[in-house]
């Protein structure tokens, strides 16, 4: 377990308003070349993803950085194994999809920051995505399948976007059904 506290829309039946606002913003670009600030807020990220095993990715949000930062495992997603190199991870700062292809796919999606559902989601199967690296070099790269998948949920963060905007089929715990039966009937959250 880490020691990194992950912002949510709700805990234990209860809505979180303050984190609710946050995670809702859209988030401020990093300037370039990065500031300290910047830097700061890029290896809070990073460090806060890798002492975490369980999670795929994490958007700067989650951890109430306001900032349009992404980090995401690239390998191994099914083992999640513990990150051993930076080859394991991509970290994206101001990334934006220039180009999305092929037709869209449905499959049930996580958010740590929506604990305790999941929701059908369809995302696109092949992404492009220009950003800056970890290094502060502009970059241009290709996601597919899986993990095109992960790289459009992180990137919905950065715009406030949560797996609870789609429409798709959902899924929660029965003995919870009465809350989050009222939290989603209109899903505006
Ligand atoms: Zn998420």
């Amino acid at each position: 377990m880490s020691n990194t506290k992950i912002w949510t829309l709700w805990e234990s039946e209860k809505i979180n308003e303050d984190e609710t606002t946050l995670l809702r913003k859209p988030a401020a670009e990093i300037p370039i070349p990065f500031n300290d600030e910047g830097k700061r807020d890029i290896k809070t990220l990073v460090n806060a993803f890798l002492e975490m095993d369980d999670a795929l990715g994490l958007a700067a949000p989650q951890i109430g950085i306001s900032k349009r930062i992404v980090v995401f495992r690239k390998r191994n997603l099914d083992e999640k194994t513990r990150i051993k190199s930076e080859q394991d991870y991509d970290v994206l700062i101001n990334p934006r999809i220039t180009q999305s292809r092929g037709k869209m796919e449905k499959t049930t999606e996580g958010c740590l920051s929506c604990p305790e559902i999941s929701i059908e989601v369809s995302r696109f199967p092949e992404i492009k995505v220009r950003a800056y690296d970890i290094h502060g070099n502009k970059i241009n790269n290709r996601y597919t399948g899986f993990l095109a998948r992960i790289v459009q949920h992180e990137l919905d963060h950065l715009d406030g976007k949560l797996i609870v905007d789609h429409e798709g089929a959902l899924y929660y715990p029965k003995e919870k059904q009465n809350f989050f039966e009222n939290l989603l009937s209109n899903r505006d959250l």
